[in-house]
């Protein structure tokens, strides 16, 4: 496995990689690895000849009080877990190699981001597509492996992809979780015991939803009840909890056969969200 930290040490691999005629899947990750990023390498590879992952730690996705800081950087163990899970290139650029100063430039989804996880956090999917466009720029891969666990960013970036036309196919990939139902995710490690536990109540929550939704509760009835659920739950704040159309994001006000649940809660100091897709079809 090779790891290079230029943009151009990238392109010359992947052009050697496509003049042969390999197919690139591409993973984009922040690193922290989990079983979940595995998971997306390991479609990446069913699919693809050969496999890229990145790790940036991407300043213009946080907040002013985020946890830029503290998101945790593991690298060596990283490299390990890529290795391991059968990627060829690791690509590990430092902020300077990604936004040199002077950068003016950002990708912007509009409608779809105006919800949820962008209400909450201004500027952050504008981060997003901004460092998923570059890093598609850069990686010039056939497909690109994003995870079920952010709904609402796949389905962003899905948008990006169509409205500006990118060469490259998006792969949503379902959500991994802990024996308990805990969403895996990076941000898991600044739990303690007890905010672990009640972190839990999301997927409480999304299981009651789908039980009442599936005996045909109207959906607005279903996100109220919860909302109830998480924010009956000592220690955790609730953010949303709602179903929508799985395309538009938008709450939903005629009965549907497949919706989405998403739900995010703040648990001490950590944000937790998670979401699940509920077909009447299946
Ligand atoms: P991150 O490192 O948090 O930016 O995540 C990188 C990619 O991994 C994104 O496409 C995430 O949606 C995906 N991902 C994170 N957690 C999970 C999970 N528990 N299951 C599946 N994919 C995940």
């Amino acid at each position: 496995m090779d790891v290079v930290e230029s943009i151009g040490q990238v392109r010359n691999w992947v052009h050697s990689a496509r003049v042969q005629g390999h197919s690139i899947g591409f993973v984009p990750t922040m690193g922290a690895l989990h079983e979940g990023h595995l998971s997306l390498i390991e479609h990446a590879r069913r699919n693809n000849d050969a496999v890229v992952v990145s790790i940036f730690v991407n300043p213009t996705q946080f907040g002013p009080h985020e946890d830029l800081e503290r998101y945790p950087r593991p690298k060596s163990r990283d490299l390990q877990l890529c290795k391991q899970a059968g990627a060829q290139l690791v690509f590990y650029p430092s902020v300077d190699e990604m936004y040199p100063s002077g950068s003016q430039t950002f990708v912007e989804v509009q409608g779809l981001t105006a919800s949820w996880e962008g209400a909450i956090r201004p500027g952050h999917f504008r981060g997003v597509t901004t460092v998923v466009t570059k890093l598609f720029q850069i990686v010039l891969a056939n497909r690109a492996y994003f995870g079920q666990k952010d709904y609402q960013q796949q389905a962003v970036i899905k948008k990006m992809v169509r409205d500006l036309d990118m060469p490259i196919e998006i792969v949503t990939c379902p959500t991994i979780r802990d024996a308990d139902g805990l969403a895996k995710s990076s941000r898991n490690a600044y739990l303690s015991t007890e905010e672990r536990q009640a972190g839990l109540c999301l997927f409480s929550a999304l299981q009651l939803g789908e039980q009442a939704w599936r005996n045909q509760l109207p959906e607005q009835q279903v996100s109220l009840q919860m909302q109830e659920r998480i924010a009956g739950q000592p220690g955790v704040s609730l953010e949303y909890a709602v179903v929508v159309h799985p395309d538009t994001l938008q709450e939903i006000l005629e009965p549907q056969k497949i919706v989405v649940a998403l739900v995010a809660c703040r648990v001490g100091t950590t944000r937790l969200i998670d979401n699940a897709i509920w077909s009447k079809t299946e």
